[in-house]
């Protein structure tokens, strides 16, 4: 395989180039050695391929990344596979690096510190939950009850996991620290770190007669319910917070948050756009010719609306501050009525009869548009 040119070079931008300069350099190479510019010379249309690569690996984050640290073989499968792969940088082992690095930041010097006191304060989890809501519910705001489960100290042995009339000892694996030190061998040597004590998993008390309602755990998973406050104008895919409703904190840490997934029903008749909603209104032949006063559904109920006369199918009639109340505002999204014209069916003889007569009497004042389309199709043929 002949090598392959480095993207960069090929592009004539340097390694830390923005992806506004790539795409710049890229116009420039494909405007010079486009084909179509450079017919029958087989050195642009060769430049041209590279550029098109080039860029394609170049503009997209990912293969970027992986061409930075790999090279061609980040990218491409098949290069330096011919050459027996070995040379492929991808294949590299990081295997003994990654466990030194993480007994460095993960389980060792780094991480001992900040777990050193099992009894120290522990903010609760986070828990989440989904909340479907129909459309007036997201619109209008509401309130709720939201089941949710999270962790909470036993009741039956108040947090402590020994049942009722014993109290926890100190646990004599790691003298109540919690912690353990543990020697790990790595290519630099032994090391010393520490690690949580597995026989009390770092509380560092032990429980000689378990609370029967917590297995000694002192915590136990419950569903709590509570009444949410959903904010008018809330919208699908929106995440409510509630302060302290998640796992409770140990050790007289904070509650976590509980977060309340908003997903919103669709409506039959309205369409969400933001703050704005958007319904679609059938009026017949007559309404939209006369005008007429017609009734629509809004989301404080029925309103009187006037379609003004010579409606047109697909107008768009505007209720101003008839909307989606915004959140944490007084302000209000508009509604838009779309009008569309039903065309009547199964007409009887005499509607026949009367609609031809109309249709006689009128001529091209009445029609705007036709008179302008037929108009334009005479000047082409
Ligand atoms: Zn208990
Ligand atoms: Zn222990």
């Amino acid at each position: 395989m002949p090598d392959k040119r480095d993207y960069y070079d090929i592009l004539g931008v340097d390694r830390g180039a923005s992806d506004d300069e790539i795409k710049k350099a890229y116009r420039q190479a494909a405007k010079k050695y486009h084909p179509d510019l450079n017919p029958g010379d087989k050195a642009a249309e060769t430049s041209f391929k590279e550029a098109n690569e080039a860029y394609e690996v170049l503009s997209d984050k990912d293969k970027r990344g992986r061409y930075d640290q790999f090279g061609h073989a980040g990218v491409d499968p098949n290069y330096g596979a011919g050459a027996g792969g070995a040379g492929g940088g991808i294949n590299v082992d990081f295997g003994d690096l990654g466990d030194i690095f993480s007994s460095f930041f993960g389980g060792g010097f780094g991480g001992s510190g900040r777990q050193a006191n099992p009894n120290a304060p522990r903010r609760g989890s986070d828990t989440s939950v989904t909340l479907n809501l129909s459309f007036e519910e997201a619109a209008k705001g509401c309130v709720k009850t939201v089941n949710a489960t999270r962790i909470e100290a036993c009741g039956d042995c108040g947090g402590s996991g020994a049942a009722k009339g014993s109290i926890p000892k100190t646990c004599a694996a790691c003298n109540g620290t919690g912690q353990v030190r543990v020697t790990q061998r790595t290519p630099f040597g032994a090391m010393q770190t520490q690690k949580v004590c597995d026989v009390c998993r770092g509380s560092g008390k032990s429980v000689d007669n378990p609370c029967k309602a917590c297995a000694g755990k002192g915590r136990v998973r419950r569903t709590h319910s509570q009444d949410v406050n959903i904010p008018a104008g809330i919208d699908d895919g929106q995440i409510l917070n509630v302060r302290g409703s998640g796992d409770t904190g140990q050790n007289g840490g904070p509650n976590g948050d509980l977060h309340i997934h908003v997903s919103v029903r669709p409506h039959p008749i309205f369409e969400r756009d933001g703050y704005d909603v958007h319904c679609e209104i059938p009026i017949t032949f007559a309404q939209a010719a006369l005008g007429a006063e017609i009734a629509v559904p809004t989301l404080d109920g029925q309103k009187k609306i006037a379609v003004h006369e010579g409606a047109q199918p697909g107008d768009v009639l505007k209720l101003k501050g008839n909307g989606i109340k915004r959140l944490h505002s007084e302000e209000k999204g508009n509604q838009y009525i779309h009008l569309m014209l039903e065309v009547p069916r199964n007409l009887s003889d005499r509607q026949k009869t009367l609609l031809r007569e109309f249709d006689a009497a009128t001529d091209e004042k009445n029609y705007k548009k036709r008179k302008g389309f037929f108009d334009k199709l005479k000047d082409m043929f």
